[in-house]
């Protein structure tokens, strides 16, 4: 496994931070050539090549794609992680927010992966990975516009599964649960009692606890990589059972 991903070259988006930091350095330990697109610089000391980009703006992300065809002359995965939260009910949005979350996690993905293609399209091991949420398949309250553009996420990965299976291209997205990252830390800073925040989060997940952003990297590289060749057009949850399971309470 630890050089499995040899002389392939990685893309991964809103790799600065949590789940996209975690994938970027399982992908480079899996022998991987990574490149993070951000729109923060990254601070940990890694040797991933840096591209500061923002996925909501199109000759960004073609200026970004060019710069890892000029670096490596090739690219082989993208991993479209990028995303923002939004809080609220159907009611509670303005119509800029609607517009923004959208924007980022769902047109994010299609300029990205609309400037990769033609690379993809050239590669032997091609995939693409997106994320997207538990949010997607479970109805979570105060959730309706970040659910919505998660879902289009999964709706979309089948769409691009379906289209691009003849051209050698793998499509899959991961579905994490509440994942211990620093967006999570960030919502629970604005909570009233953080700890007691935390806990519910924790108590919602049927294992007990936040999903590790390591984990989630690990369900993104497995679909990333050439022994999941026969793997297209899935979504992965990894949520500590939070969708598939209904467990009695502990009487
Ligand atoms: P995070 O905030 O820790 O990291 C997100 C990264 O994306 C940041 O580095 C940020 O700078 C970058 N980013 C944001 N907007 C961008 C833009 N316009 N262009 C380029 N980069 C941008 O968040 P995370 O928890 O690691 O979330 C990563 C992905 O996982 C998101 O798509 C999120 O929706 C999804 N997700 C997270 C959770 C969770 O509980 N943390 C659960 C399910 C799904």
């Amino acid at each position: 496994m630890k050089s499995e991903l040899d002389g392939l070259v990685v893309l991964v988006t809103g790799g600065a931070s949590g789940i996209g930091a975690a994938t970027a350095n399982r992908m480079a330990a899996m022998g991987a050539q990574v490149v993070v697109l951000d729109l923060m610089p990254v601070t940990a000391d890694v040797p991933h090549v840096v591209v500061e980009a923002d996925v909501s703006d199109d000759e960004s992300v073609r200026r970004a794609v060019a710069a890892v065809i000029t670096r490596f002359g090739r690219l082989d995965i993208v991993v479209n992680n990028a995303g923002i939260g939004a809080q609220g009910t159907i009611a509670d949005n303005s119509e800029e927010e609607w517009h923004r979350v959208l924007d980022i996690n769902v047109l994010g993905i299609v300029r990205v992966t609309r400037a990769a293609l033609p690379y993809l399209r050239k590669s032997p091991s091609a995939a693409i990975v997106n994320t997207a949420s538990v949010a997607a398949t479970a109805g979570l309250q105060n959730r309706a516009l970040y659910s919505a553009s998660k879902g289009a996420v999964v709706a979309l990965t089948l769409s691009m599964a379906a289209d691009h299976l003849h051209e050698g291209i793998r499509v899959n997205c991961v579905n994490p649960g509440t994942a211990d990252t620093p967006w999570v830390e960030r919502l629970l800073q604005t909570a009233t009692d953080p700890a007691a925040e935390r806990a519910a989060l924790e108590a919602r997940q049927p294992h007990g606890r936040l999903v590790k952003p390591e984990e989630v990297a690990a369900a993104i590289a497995f679909l990333a990589s050439p022994s999941a060749g026969s793997t297209t057009g899935t979504a992965l949850a990894v949520d500590g059972g939070m969708q598939g399971l209904r467990l009695r309470p502990v009487v």
